[in-house]
């Protein structure tokens, strides 16, 4: 746990023993920036330090993520791998939202909130009048916020902004350490439901010389450059986490298991990054409910839209004692509860898709992924 706090730190001790001034603080100005020539390869285009823990323990489903089309209302996300993907509604309710500046990451309230990186207490809102909200929010006018200020190793000075929190445990200019509690998590402001909006601005280096935005994924599209870097009030992304640091950004539906059944898809996760070449992107799990005796085998995996029926030739079984399954649509090293079908995704990103299991009986449980099970 030690070295957690080794990466703030390390700043103040170069300070210390030095009497030259080094660009460590966030009162340095923006001339001290770093700014590459535009000759060079694009590995040097961004600071490439890992910089971000997460600031929640533990993985958590992610509910939206940064739109690199945030300036045009164009009813889609367009996410940090390049692909587009249309709004939609689950049960009622939408999924993305237009526009989305950071990153939503769905937990029960009073989860405890971790400052991503070593920095500085530079704004907190803990109570709003003003707030306003285009859906009615239980606790608007609670909104309860803080921002915090960083400076990376090569001088670009970056915020993190916690929003909906439910606590605030750090005050205005207080020095926090990567990985310190700073607030406890909730549904205040404009929000739908509980859940941490977690969103990073570059301050050095943006397009219209102000704080904006940016996707701490970075921008990772081989294919296509970053509307969002080339926007008026836009700037270059960073890839900010850490390697083992790195949050979910699926999205993923729940379902408790249907009256009636002894088993059912609990969840299903999906639309995740670069899906041909991530086998773990699409991941169904299967629960068992039933009695002692009770033995599911399960015959087949499917797909409405794609219209994949993936029979099993040895049937998985679910039991008292196996009473969970993930079943993943890529490859990757199975065991006795993990099931890879090797294949390349099954379930589509438009928000009107089902996803199905098919018992050796016959009998059917299926997951709405928007309004597509009929
Ligand atoms: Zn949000």
């Amino acid at each position: 746990m030690t070295t957690r706090y080794l990466t703030p730190l390390l700043p103040l001790l170069a300070l210390i023993g030095c009497t030259t001034p080094a660009p460590t603080g966030p009162e340095v100005g923006p001339d001290l920036q770093v700014s590459p020539p535009a000759q060079l390869p694009c590995l040097t285009c961004s600071p490439t330090v890992r910089f971000f823990s997460r600031p929640f323990d533990g993985q958590l489903p992610a509910l939206n993520l940064f739109d690199h089309e945030s300036g045009a209302a164009n009813g889609r996300s367009t996410f940090f791998w390049g692909e587009q993907v249309g709004l939609g509604s689950i049960a009622g309710t939408p999924v993305l939202i237009e526009g989305h500046r950071g990153y939503d990451w769905k937990m029960p309230i009073g989860t405890a909130i971790f400052a991503a990186a070593g920095g500085r207490v530079i704004e907190i809102i803990d109570g709003n009048p003003a707030a306003t909200c285009p859906f009615p929010a239980q606790q608007l006018t609670q909104q309860r916020r803080i921002t915090l200020q960083h400076t990376l190793p090569d001088g670009t000075i970056i915020r993190t902004r916690y929003d909906h929190l439910n606590a605030i445990q750090v005050s205005l200019n207080e020095t926090v350490l990567e990985g310190q509690q700073i607030g406890l998590s909730g549904q205040t402001g404009c929000a739908r439901g509980p859940h941490l909006h977690f969103e990073v601005l570059r301050v050095t280096g943006t397009a219209s010389g102000q704080p904006t935005p940016i996707d701490p994924f970075g921008w990772q599209n081989r294919n296509g450059s970053d509307p969002w870097k080339a926007a008026a009030n836009g700037a270059e992304s960073i890839m900010l986490w850490k390697s083992s640091q790195v949050p979910e950004t699926r999205l993923t539906v729940f379902q408790p298991i249907a009256a009636g059944f002894n088993a059912g898809i609990t969840s299903v996760a999906w639309m995740g990054v670069d899906d041909t070449r991530t086998p773990k992107n699409e991941e169904l799990i299967l629960t068992f409910n039933g009695g002692p005796d009770d033995v599911f085998r399960i015959a087949a995996v499917r797909g409405d839209r794609s219209g994949v029926n993936h029979q099993f030739a040895a049937r998985p079984t679910l039991s008292a004692t196996r009473q969970r399954l993930h079943i993943f649509s890529g490859s990757g090293i199975g065991n006795d509860t993990m099931i890879y079908l090797n294949r390349s995704p099954i379930w589509d990103n438009n928000f009107s898709d089902c996803a199905r299991i098919v018992f050796a009986n016959d009998v059917q449980v299926r997951l709405n992924l928007g309004n597509g099970c009929p």
